[in-house]
C-alpha cells in the first residue's frame, strides 16, 4: 500500500502529553460535546492556573447568542476579567479542544496567557469543514501569530487527536 507522502506530510504529527495536560484537555473536550448539545459549533476551552486552579471554562456560545466571537477560547479569557491578573495568566494554560483560530490566537495574546494546549488542529479540522464559505476558517496558524507576540507564548498540539475529533463527526454540513 502506497499513500501519497505529500498528504501524509501536510498534517502535523500528535504530541503526547503529560497527565496533567491530558486530564485538562480531556475538560475541554468535554465542553466542546456541551456546545454541540446545546446546538453551537463543537468546541471548548478551559484556563488553568500553575498551581492547578481552573480559572474558567467555556463552550463555543456562537449558535445559542448569534454572537460570532462567541468563540471558546475567546469566551473563556473574558470570563478572566477581574479575575486573575497578567502575573497569574504568564504562567497559565488555556486549553482548548481546537487550534485556536486568528481572533481567539489574538485574546490569547492580548490576556498574558504564556502556554496554549491544543486538541484537534487546523488541518485536520478543514477536512470537516469542507468548502462552505461560512464554514471555512482563515488559514493562519495561531503560532504564526504568536510568533509575533513580544512575549513568549508556548504551544503544545495536536493532541488526543482521536478524542477532540470526536465531537465534530456529523456535525459540519456538507
Ligand atoms: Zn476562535
Amino acid at each position: 500500500m502506497s499513500q501519497d507522502p505529500s498528504s501524509v506530510n501536510s498534517l502535523p504529527a500528535e504530541t503526547p502529553l503529560a497527565e496533567r495536560d491530558t486530564l485538562y484537555l480531556r475538560q475541554a473536550i468535554d465542553w466542546s460535546r456541551v456546545a454541540r448539545e446545546r446546538g453551537n459549533r463543537p468546541f471548548g476551552a478551559v484556563v488553568v492556573s500553575a498551581d492547578g486552579q481552573v480559572l474558567s471554562e467555556a463552550w463555543n456560545n456562537t449558535g445559542e447568542t448569534g454572537d460570532c466571537t462567541g468563540h471558546a477560547e475567546t469566551t473563556a479569557i473574558r470570563q478572566l476579567a477581574g479575575k486573575a491578573d497578567r502575573a497569574t495568566l504568564a504562567q497559565a494554560t488555556l486549553y482548548s479542544s481546537a487550534e485556536p483560530c486568528v481572533m481567539c490566537a489574538g485574546a490569547i495574546f492580548w490576556s498574558n496567557i504564556g502556554r496554549v494546549v491544543f486538541g484537534i488542529d487546523a488541518v485536520r479540522l478543514r477536512v470537516f469543514r469542507g468548502e462552505r464559505p461560512e464554514q471555512r476558517d482563515a488559514e493562519l496558524s495561531c503560532r504564526d501569530v504568536f510568533a509575533a507576540s513580544p512575549h513568549p507564548i508556548d504551544c503544545v498540539g495536536p493532541a488526543l487527536i482521536s478524542e477532540s475529533s470526536a465531537p465534530h463527526e456529523g456535525f459540519w454540513l456538507t
